[in-house]
């Protein structure tokens, strides 16, 4: 069932022009389960040429028909989701169920997207003269460069893919290494949907070449990386010495301060749900909770209680609510990050050690007073671990939650209103929400400030970094 995966170069599917590949490891199994191409520059040098030819053709291409072609494909993207899931799940190990979401949710970022195509508007600024006209015309920026992680192999990939199309502009993606198939059946829906050739394009290779190669290449105008921030400045200085424009997703570690006032019950249900889903590896991950005295131990035992119901194990499994690390990479990094906080002087509550000897599996974890110089009070973590540490008054929440130079999401439970409008005041993220889970819906911004990058992959601003406003002025004569 599992097929191995392509470059997809000027609408054509094919390998490396050297036949070079890489392996395809499925977490659950620690088996090779496929195979991927490895780019050289050759191959770099038919993608670029591809994109540029399909970037003259897109751009001409009317708003409304890419607006037809991008639902084209979401509709394919929601009609394969459930063949997509289980290869989804091999490559990357989340539960085959939160791969289905996932398939599902990146069709409405799609179709959201290919809305707002239609609406990237221009304007007329009033002139100082009789028969003067002057236009703001909005263009396409050109060839874009992006880079997508692993973690949610489609999600990550659509918002650029589908920002990209809607603007006008071609793109190349270099996909993920770890999780290549279920991004290749992603671009497969835009192929089929009728995305002519050249506009849309999918490498794989060693990430540090094929970044260095495009960001420095004149044909590219743009670029969008998702990845650790140390990554992220490495390329947006690369960026910036080439002039180009940059998108940067970077790391979080998020704060949720927990208020004695909050529906507590609530909170640690939601909290655990979101701590927990992709085994903790997502950048919006709650990962430094602040949870005020009076309430601490109530909190800590209800999220114990969550922590101790998750099931860990093959994401293809019945029942199963949390899969492996999606590679070797990460185990190594939470076992350290686990010792170094016990070392520190951290209380492990749950957890916090590898499950069995086969797979990437780590066992939902939990710490409680952990001091401020452990490294995972100021490293993300990127998988299952949380760690609970007790505040008195609001001032000292925020003062830790803004401690870091991450500025990714934070989340909040109060039943105060002054409260939460001291938080969204004062909460330094990109992201902030209050009493629920809020984030990262297609018509909202996603994206952090500080450290974790700049720009959003959300909501109407995200179009922006993929538009040039041409400055026009006519004298009638
Ligand atoms: P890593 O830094 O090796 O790779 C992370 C991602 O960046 C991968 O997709 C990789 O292909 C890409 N990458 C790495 N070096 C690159 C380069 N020079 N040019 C272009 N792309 C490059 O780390 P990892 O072990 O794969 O993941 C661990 C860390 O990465 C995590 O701690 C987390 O901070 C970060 N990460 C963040 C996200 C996110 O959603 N923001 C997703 C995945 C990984």
């Amino acid at each position: 069932m599992y097929s191995n995966s392509q470059f997809y170069i000027n609408g054509q599917w094919q390998n490396a022009l050297n036949g070079a590949t890489l392996p395809v490891i499925n977490p659950a199994t620690e088996e090779e389960i496929g195979t991927l191409p490895k780019a050289d520059s050759a191959d770099l040098d038919l993608a670029v040429e591809a994109a540029d030819k399909g970037f003259a053709t897109w751009k001409k291409t009317s708003a409304y028909d890419r607006s037809r072609i991008m639902r084209k494909a979401a509709q394919l993207l929601r009609d394969r989701a459930d063949h997509i899931a289980p290869i989804m799940t091999m490559e990357q190990g989340k539960p085959v169920g939160e791969a289905r979401m996932e398939a599902l949710a990146c069709a409405d970022v799609i179709d959201w997207f290919a809305e707002e195509s239609r609406r990237t508007y221009g304007r007329i600024i009033p002139g100082r003269a009789d028969r003067i006209r002057q236009l703001v015309i909005r263009e396409p920026v050109g060839i874009v460069a992006a880079f997508s992680p692993w973690n949610f192999p489609i999600n990550q990939s659509v918002r650029k893919i589908s920002a990209a199309l809607a603007a006008g502009c071609s793109i190349i993606v270099k996909g993920p290494e770890e999780t290549p198939r279920s991004c290749a059946m992603l671009v497969e829906c835009f192929a089929d949907a009728g995305v002519p050739a050249g506009v849309v394009n999918l490498v794989f290779g060693v990430p540090a070449q094929i970044s260095e190669y495009l960001i420095t290449h004149p044909k590219i105008a743009k670029i969008s990386f998702t990845g650790s921030t140390a990554v992220g400045k490495q390329l947006a200085a690369l960026a910036g010495l080439h002039m180009k424009r940059a998108t940067m997703e970077l790391g979080g570690h998020a704060p949720v301060i927990i208020c004695d006032d909050a529906d507590i019950p609530r909170a640690a249900q939601i909290m655990a749900a979101s701590k927990f889903r992709n085994a903790g590896q997502v950048c919006v991950s709650p990962t430094r909770f602040l949870v005020q005295d009076k309430v601490f131990s109530q909190f800590r035992d209800l999220f114990i209680d969550h922590g101790k119901a998750i099931k860990v194990g093959n994401g293809l499994e019945d029942g199963v609510t949390m899969g492996p690390l999606a590679h070797a990479r990460r185990m190594d990094a939470m076992n350290d990050l686990v010792a170094d906080a016990r070392q520190s002087g951290a209380d492990v509550a749950l957890g916090g050690n590898r499950k069995g000897n086969k797979g990437y599996f780590f066992e939902p974890t939990i710490m409680t007073n952990v001091p401020k110089s452990a490294r995972i009070m100021n490293e993300e973590p990127f998988g299952p671990i949380a760690i609970l540490n007790p505040f008195t008054k609001i001032d000292e929440a925020i003062t830790e939650a803004n401690r870091l130079p991450y500025g990714l999401a934070a989340y909040a439970f109060t039943s105060s209103e002054k409260t939460a409008t001291t938080l969204s005041d004062q909460v330094e993220a990109g992201m902030l929400t209050i009493n629920h889970l809020g984030l990262a819906l297609p018509e909202v911004p996603f994206g952090g400030i500080k450290d974790s990058g700049y720009g959003t992959e959300g909501g109407a601003d995200a179009l922006e970094p993929y538009l040039i406003s041409k400055y026009v002025t006519h004298m009638s004569v």
